[in-house]
């Protein structure tokens, strides 16, 4: 006998388990908390701070720029112990991965040091890089790319030391994940670009056949 439910019952719980969610959890504006629609993930005045990124070839595709209401989700979700942001913050990458249409095969997300995932306890790229795979519809590599170097912070350093900081901070711990494969690799924020410039090293020495770079905000 088959464990599946029927399509019709399985959208039925899903449906009952979201009103369930709404009721204990109201929708909330990602940055202030002011109550939204669902599948709105800025309150208006929120919203109206957030500025679409130009994106130009070569470097990581952005959904924004970093500021406004963007940037103080961004804070919360990432330090103030907010993994619930994942899921409005993973809509705007949905957005921008259903814009783009990239042709991949797997998503990668920018790994953080062993350390910082404990103290943390979960990676928020690999929370938005969930929402990515969904989206196109193909596998999450979530553990195929480590950090073995715990990179000091990277804000206060300018653009040479960045590259040298994190140039040999990543491997590759799962190469069959991605061998011979197009990885979409996934960020919550590019500063000048060197991590991910190092991760997509790394994945290439490791044999992926590609490498596209997509993050939610672009700083600088
Ligand atoms: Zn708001």
């Amino acid at each position: 006998m088959s464990l599946r439910l029927p399509f019709f019952l399985a959208s039925l719980l899903s449906l009952a388990a979201r009103a369930l969610l709404d009721t204990l959890s109201p929708p909330a504006c990602a940055a202030c908390d002011a109550p939204v629609l669902r599948a709105r993930v800025f309150c208006p005045s929120c919203a109206a701070t957030v500025l679409r990124a130009e994106n130009l070839p070569g470097e990581p595709l952005a959904f924004a720029a970093f500021g406004g209401a963007l940037a103080v989700a961004l804070r919360r979700f990432k330090y103030e112990e907010r993994p619930d942001l994942g899921r409005p913050l993973g809509h705007l990458l949905r957005r921008l991965v259903r814009e783009q249409a990239p042709a991949v095969d797997v998503v990668v997300p920018v790994p953080l040091h062993p350390r910082r995932l404990v103290e943390r306890g979960y990676n928020q790229a690999a929370l938005l890089a969930r929402a990515a795979a969904g989206e196109l519809g193909v596998p999450l590599a979530a553990r195929a790319l480590v950090r073995h170097r715990d990179t000091p912070k990277q804000a206060h350093l300018g653009r040479a030391e960045r590259l040298v900081n994190v140039e040999q901070a990543f491997f590759v711990r799962a190469p069959r994940a991605v061998r011979g494969l197009r990885v979409l690799l996934v960020d919550d924020v590019a500063t000048t670009g060197a991590t991910f410039e190092a991760c997509r090293g790394a994945l290439l020495r490791a044999g992926a056949r590609e490498v596209v770079a997509f993050c939610l905000a672009r700083a600088g």
